[in-house]
């Protein structure tokens, strides 16, 4: 299966040049949102659609001010995981082993990692075109939009994946963003629907729905939408839910059955023939997402071993998923054992830390990491807020 990071193409600019991910084309209205006929046929015979309905990710009105602190929660631990993990992302993490402490703080790079500390990579980048897109056209996702602020995005793309660039030069050459994509279960949708589950949490089926097409543009696979649909679930879900009574093996249940809204086949695991224990059965995501909550006792190389952290979706959700619960009550230690375990380590810690932040909000995190010293600070709050009011 074509994976999306660990195989990646670096392309990444060490200058902090602003990304102008602005369509340079038409105005859009509300109505090209809207799918034809043809288009919803092509789509829901691929499995790229929702059917059914998920459970709702609110269940009350979460007050305004809730509201904001766990938008910029989210928007924040999106990106501070994102450069945590930079350094050590591709790395075995033997590897990594008696850097703990350095680890700690963002870190600057050099050469192939160049760029000053708190430099982000594609994945907050890729979040900042689904929330600009979203404040563009009135709080839905209109993939002619979102498509064309990734063809915009991709020169000043950094640790791009492979199928994020070959869906972006379907699109400029001319595809359309319903064929555009590429059958790809790599993680670079999930990873940057955030701002869906922010401004949609409040109404479970449009939230889904857009999920699913923000994720489709260039991951035209199940497994891959359905992982997209899971992250922006719960980063919904965390807005109004209490830290002090989460119950892991409820939520992952709920979140199972969001993720069962996509008619996921599954696959085997990767290498399963070269790992302990692995068959090559078929899972499927929602089915790795129940097995979390029996995780959670293992210490963590144990619980990497079995799950995986690389770049193919049914390791990186359910890893960053271990790490947000096995660490509920230290969001620190939670994001720092996801960035040294390596391998796809700044898209795992970006999504373990969105998820702490979306529950405690920016609180969850040491003052070190939310300041101005993050690439984008001002801009991931502004988002957040706007995101927040919609
Ligand atoms: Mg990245």
């Amino acid at each position: 299966m074509l994976l999306c990071h660990d195989e990646a193409m670096e392309t990444r600019d060490s200058n902090r040049s602003e990304p102008n991910t602005e369509p340079n084309t038409d105005a859009f209205s509300a109505e090209q949102g809207e799918l034809s006929d043809l288009v919803r046929i092509s789509l829901s015979d691929r499995k790229l659609l929702p059917i059914g309905s998920a459970p709702p990710a609110q269940r009350q009105l979460v007050p305004s001010a809730r509201r904001i602190d766990s938008a910029r929660g989210a928007m924040l631990g999106t990106a501070i995981g994102d450069a945590l993990g930079r350094p050590a992302e591709g790395r075995h993490p033997a590897g990594l082993r008696g850097q703990e402490e350095a680890f700690r703080d963002f870190q600057p790079w050099g050469g192939y990692y160049s760029g000053p500390k708190g430099t982000i990579t594609d994945d907050t980048q890729m979040t900042m075109c689904v929330a600009q897109s979203l404040l563009a056209t009135r709080g839905r996702i209109v993939p002619e939009d979102l498509a064309r602020r990734f063809v915009n995005w991709l020169p000043n793309g950094r640790g791009t994946g492979h199928t994020c660039v070959t869906a972006v030069n379907h699109l400029q050459m001319g595809e359309n963003w319903w064929t555009a994509g590429v059958a790809s279960a790599g993680n670079g949708a999930a990873m940057r629907v955030a701002p869906i589950g922010i401004a949609l949490g409040a109404d479970t089926t449009p939230l889904c729905h857009d999920a699913a097409l923000s994720a489709l543009i260039t991951h035209a696979d199940p497994m891959a939408v359905a992982s997209s649909v899971g992250h922006a679930w719960l980063i919904a879900h965390l807005a109004g839910a209490n830290a002090t009574s989460l119950d892991p093996t409820a939520l992952m249940n709920e979140l199972a059955a969001a993720i069962e809204v996509i008619d996921d086949p599954g696959a085997p695991e990767r290498e399963w023939n070269q790992r302990t224990g692995k068959t090559r059965a078929v899972i499927t995501l929602a089915n790795r997402v129940r097995e979390i909550p029996a995780l959670l006792g293992k210490p963590i190389g144990e619980a990497f071993d079995y799950l995986y952290n690389g770049a193919f979706v049914l390791e990186t959700l359910p890893a960053a998923l271990w790490c947000f619960f096995a660490y509920q009550d230290d969001p620190e230690e939670g994001v720092i054992n996801a960035v040294l375990r390596g391998h796809d380590a700044d898209t795992v810690a970006s999504m373990a830390a969105a998820y702490f932040g979306a529950l405690h909000g920016v609180a969850a995190f040491p003052d070190r990491w939310t300041g101005e010293d993050l690439e984008y600070q001002t801009q991931l709050l502004n988002l957040a807020d706007q995101l927040a009011a919609i």
